[in-house]
């Protein structure tokens, strides 16, 4: 055999291998990276994250899943950068109607490697706790569909098990709906308030304290939240200098790894969802009474 046949072999050797993605050549162990995945398997009827419910995801010391809220938004391409730069990957719950408007944003997060999860048609205002059963599970559904025809072009063929309530705003019978339609409902164990007005540099402090405190969980971020984005290239460096480890959540079948809530667990968003819907459900009595005394008046 001559030098060049065997040259040609070893091409064709080459050739057959399995070649790496390309961002793997950019993902040294410089970058924060994602460490491992964890399957979520959407036939168990699973709700998890300990600010609402009192279990979570079975995750190490130091691990974290990232999740972000509300989204496609005007923000997201910027929170997609500083992910890829940091080869971190994450899940992003995502409002139909916003996925409807950009469907490019929603296809670009699944292209880049990313889970996409439903967080409602409509996000209401009024949660879907304080809809009607029949107008909250449309909500729900025509979210759905808007977000699988916006990541995977078809609705139905590529179901995501992951399902987050507006506001937290569930029922027992919302509850089981989501269930029954083979989605895990996600809470969080933790969040960055970035609803609240603050700077980059206070949300990063905050976040951190609550993460350190906690020493791992499922965060809560807000891809429609332009100080999360400034926020987030430092977020993942910290991350890496802590030694945080990034847990990716995908589709699975097997068993997902759940912890037990400890004795003495709270609901932390209970409380607080229960004093907002009741100041809406005052503001809607007080707007019924008015009107009724318009019309009387007339
Ligand atoms: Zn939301």
């Amino acid at each position: 055999m001559t030098e060049t046949h065997h040259l040609l072999i070893l091409a064709a050797l080459f050739a057959a291998l399995p070649v790496a993605p390309s961002a793997a050549a950019d993902c040294g162990s410089d970058k924060l990276g994602t460490a491992r995945e964890i399957e979520i398997n959407g036939a168990e009827g699973l709700s998890v994250g300990l600010q609402s419910y009192p279990r979570s995801l079975a995750l190490e010391d130091h691990e974290v899943v990232l999740t972000f809220d509300d989204g496609p938004a005007e923000p997201t391409p910027q929170i997609l950068e500083a992910l890829k730069r940091e080869c971190v990957k994450a899940t992003f719950f995502l409002i139909g109607k916003n996925a409807k408007e950009m469907p490019h944003l929603v296809k670009r997060e699944v292209d880049e490697g990313h889970t996409v999860g439903y967080h409602s048609m409509t996000h209401p205002d009024r949660t879907l706790r304080l809809m009607g059963l029949d107008e909250a599970k449309a909500d729900i559904d025509a979210g759905v569909a808007a977000v699988d025809a916006a990541a995977f072009g078809k609705v139905g063929e590529h179901p995501q098990p992951f399902f987050r309530f507006p506001g937290f705003a569930d029922t027992p019978e919302l509850l089981n709906y989501v269930h029954s339609r083979g989605m895990a409902v996600f809470g969080s164990d933790l969040w960055a308030s970035d609803w609240r007005k603050m700077t980059p540099q206070e949300e990063l402090k905050l976040v951190l304290e609550r993460l350190d405190e906690a020493g791992k969980g499922v965060v809560l971020f807000h891809d429609n939240k332009a100080v999360t984005a400034k926020m987030l290239p430092d977020f993942l460096r910290a991350l890496k200098e802590r030694g945080y480890k990034v847990v990716h959540l995908v589709p699975g079948s097997g068993k997902t790894p759940i912890e037990e809530a400890g004795a003495g667990w709270k609901s932390t968003t209970a409380p607080i969802v229960d004093k907002i819907l009741k100041a809406k459900q005052r503001e809607k009595h007080k707007k019924e009474t008015h009107e009724k005394a318009d019309r009387d008046a007339m």
